[in-house]
């Protein structure tokens, strides 16, 4: 069989054939209602597109001049051509109008392209300005290429005319493809005429050309849409990327909770601020402010009002470094001001500003809160003229307004860095010490006053450092409690006293002083009964010594530590009573055992109406409650005879015994009430609550 009648496809029935027609022409009928369905889509999310995408694609309009201007250049070269060829007005006419119309929108673009839209109705106004050109332009190409089909025979005309229209609104589909109203626009104005032209005339051949520009149009229509989706795609893709980055680089810079800046970001700004100081002579003031007790507010009005809080105050800063600097949130309730200056006493000024703007009450729902900051304050250049030398001192000062009592505010004093550098080097030197055991516990004696004989010993720690020489409690138990070196410190301490006191005769007591930094610390009660156990001493025998500040900050943790304590069967003894703010309501709270009148008021004794006063009142309210009263700092036989005369029950102070290494008060003890039974051997394993029964024997 011949290869072409192999290929020849098999005769088909007028039935068969009628239905293959009407399925064509029901796939071109869906085609162009699926191409209908889409422009409407399409026309609906190009008026739900973002107002920068919008831009964005408004912007390809005018991203290649040149492909304008070649189709600038085409449609004059074409136009005028044929026009001066055929010598035919109309024709004249169309090309000194297409020519004129591609110069003008050539002029706009390469202008609007070197300009750019600002905003959007900027953008807006360009894109419709575009459409009118592209449109027009469009049409004029149309319209020539009709009446040249129309008015004139040569069929190089024809050609000449057809090929520049169908040829431009080829292009245009691609070029114009951001803004597919404009391209579709302009592609039914320039094929539509051609296609009619066609159709007016009597060839037959023709009559086909005009179809299959008809059918160019709809699949030039179909490129349209599809390039446009891509490219709003794509360009919704860009968009959400850069929002996404401007997020990003926002959350990394700002304070979510305050929409201030952040630390890091502040540097930044320090640094460029002191960069431009270095310029022009002036000052800059870094202003640390440091919330009072700010834990207070969360923990008893809840952190929703404490988050309202520090919002509050960040307006209320923002408000003052307004225009002339900066504020910061670093973290907490703490925020760091930045302001340019050039006055004398300008920081004090501003300090002072901010602490007038604290005082304002802040309202939150019904109640009234009143915040108090501190506020350290460095001065550039004075304190330093890079930023990590001027946020220390400034925050150096800050230590130093707190240490003052608060609610106040302090400037950067070289001293404080001498201080501050001391402090770490005493800081080092009570780690090593630790490390190294250099540590020592020593036992003051605390004598009942009715019998003479020591019923408790106070131990005090001793620290002889080989430079240093011997240092104070006083001045490294803070250093201790600041760094948090306090918590390994009195485990430490209460392993000594315990295992010290389980040798005494077991008439006497240990008393042990708690830090407040301590009483915070829930693993206390676990150190505690580690060392009792460890010793093998009975709960009762240790004695516990918490100064009123534990009791003022009316923190629930100390509370429920207090209440586990008495539970465990240990002393409370209430430390330098008279000192803070006294208040009878603790006494009433918690049953404490001892109260132990504060050295001050022995001292004053002899020469002071109020120091007895306040001494006979003490006495007569604990032996209303039924408790110990202790007179601490006993120097002379007066003040004895006078504590003594009060009917204190136990007195403590130089005069009877000073703190004393532990073989020398063992001795002491020994003497006055005799030797010891030998100690109790210690199980090894027992668990909790038998530890506790054990120890409350
Ligand atoms: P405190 O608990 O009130 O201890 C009594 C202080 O008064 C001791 O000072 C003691 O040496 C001193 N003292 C005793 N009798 C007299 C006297 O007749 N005249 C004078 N002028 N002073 C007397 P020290 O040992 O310097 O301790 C000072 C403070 O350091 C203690 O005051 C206590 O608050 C703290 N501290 C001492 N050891 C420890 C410890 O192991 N842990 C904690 N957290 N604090 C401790
Ligand atoms: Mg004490
Ligand atoms: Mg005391």
């Amino acid at each position: 069989m011949p290869a072409a009648l192999a290929r020849e496809p098999a005769r088909r029935s007028p039935l068969m054939q009628d239905k293959e027609v009407s399925a064509r022409r029901f796939a071109s009928g869906r085609r162009v209602t699926s191409i209908i369905a889409k422009m409407r889509e399409i026309a609906k999310i190009d008026r739900t597109v973002a107002d920068e995408v919008r831009r964005s694609l408004v912007e390809t309009l005018f991203a290649s001049s040149t492909s304008l201007g070649v189709g600038a250049i085409a449609g004059a070269a074409c136009s005028t051509a044929i026009a001066l060829s055929s010598g035919n007005p109309w024709l004249t006419a169309m090309a000194v109008a297409i020519d004129m119309t591609g110069a003008l929108r050539v002029a706009h673009a390469v202008f609007l392209h070197r300009v750019g839209a600002r905003n959007s109705a900027e953008s807006a106004r360009s894109e419709t300005v575009y459409e009118i050109g592209a449109w027009a332009y469009a049409f004029l190409l149309g319209l020539m290429t009709f009446l040249t089909l129309i008015l004139s025979d040569n069929s190089l005309y024809h050609m000449l005319a057809a090929v520049l229209t169908i040829g431009y609104a080829a292009g245009i589909c691609g070029r114009n493809a951001g803004r597919p109203v404009i391209a579709m626009g302009q592609l039914a104005l320039a094929s539509a005429p051609v296609s009619l032209g066609l159709f007016l005339s009597d060839n037959p051949l023709r009559w086909v050309l005009g179809f299959v520009n008809c059918a160019f149009i709809i699949g030039m229509v179909d490129i349209t849409l599809q390039t446009y989706s891509a490219v709003l795609k794509a360009m919704s893709a860009t968009h959400e990327q850069k929002r996404l980055t401007a997020r990003f680089e926002k959350l990394a810079r700002y304070d979510a909770m305050t929409g201030l800046e952040n630390r890091g970001a502040f540097q930044e700004r320090l640094q460029t601020e002191l960069a431009e100081l270095a310029e022009r002579k002036g000052q800059l003031a870094i202003l640390w402010v440091d919330l009072d007790k700010f834990k207070e507010i969360n923990d008893s009005l809840g952190h929703p009002t404490g988050d309202r809080v520090l919002r509050t105050v960040s307006r209320q800063l923002a408000a003052i470094a307004d225009r002339r600097g900066c504020v910061a949130r670093f973290g907490g309730d703490e925020f760091v001001l930045l302001a340019r200056g050039d006055k004398k006493g300008f920081a004090e000024e501003l300090a002072r500003e901010v602490m007038r703007a604290l005082l304002v009450p802040i309202e939150i729902d019904t109640a009234s809160i009143q915040v108090t900051g501190s506020i350290g304050v460095a001065v550039a250049p004075d304190h330093g003229t890079d930023g990590e030398t001027l946020l220390q001192h400034a925050d150096m000062a800050l230590y130093h307004a707190k240490a003052n009592g608060r609610n106040d505010f302090c400037l950067f004093q070289p001293s404080m860095e001498e201080e501050f550098l001391e402090l770490r080097a005493l800081e080092t030197a009570l780690r090593t010490a630790i490390e190294r055991d250099e540590l020592e516990v020593y036992y003051q004696p605390i004598v009942d006053l009715a019998t003479g004989r020591t019923k408790s010993c106070e131990a005090l720690l001793r620290w002889h450092h080989p430079e240093f020489g011997s240092v104070p409690p006083s001045r490294f138990i803070p250093l201790a409690e600041s760094t948090g070196l306090i918590t390994p410190i009195s485990h430490w301490v209460l392993g000594q006293a315990c295992t010290a006191a389980a040798a005494w005769p077991e008439q006497v007591s240990v008393a042990v002083n708690m830090s407040p930094a301590l009483l915070k610390d829930l693993h206390l009660s676990h150190m505690i009964l580690s060392a009792l156990y460890t010793s093998g001493l009975q709960a009762r025998r240790l004695e516990l010594e918490i100064t009123e500040s534990v009791l003022l900050e009316e923190n629930a943790q100390s509370n429920s530590l207090i209440r586990e304590f008495q539970k465990i069967g240990l002393k409370l003894s209430i430390d330098d009573f008279g000192t803070g703010y006294s208040s009878l309501t603790y006494l009433k709270k918690y049953a404490f055992d001892k109260i132990k009148i504060d050295t001050t008021f022995i001292a004053d004794v002899t020469r002071s109406r109020e120091a007895r006063a306040i001494i006979n009142a003490l006495v007569g309210l604990a032996a209303e409650l039924e408790i110990e009263i202790v007179a601490e700092g006993i120097e002379t036989e007066t003040q004895l005879g006078y504590v003594t005369g009060a009917r204190c029950t136990s007195a403590q102070g130089f005069y009877l015994g000073r703190p004393m290494p532990e073989p020398e008060i063992r001795a002491r003890l020994e003497a006055e009430w005799g030797r010891p039974r030998k100690p109790r051997a210690v199980p090894t394993a027992v668990t909790e609550t038998a530890k506790v029964r054990r120890l409350r024997a």
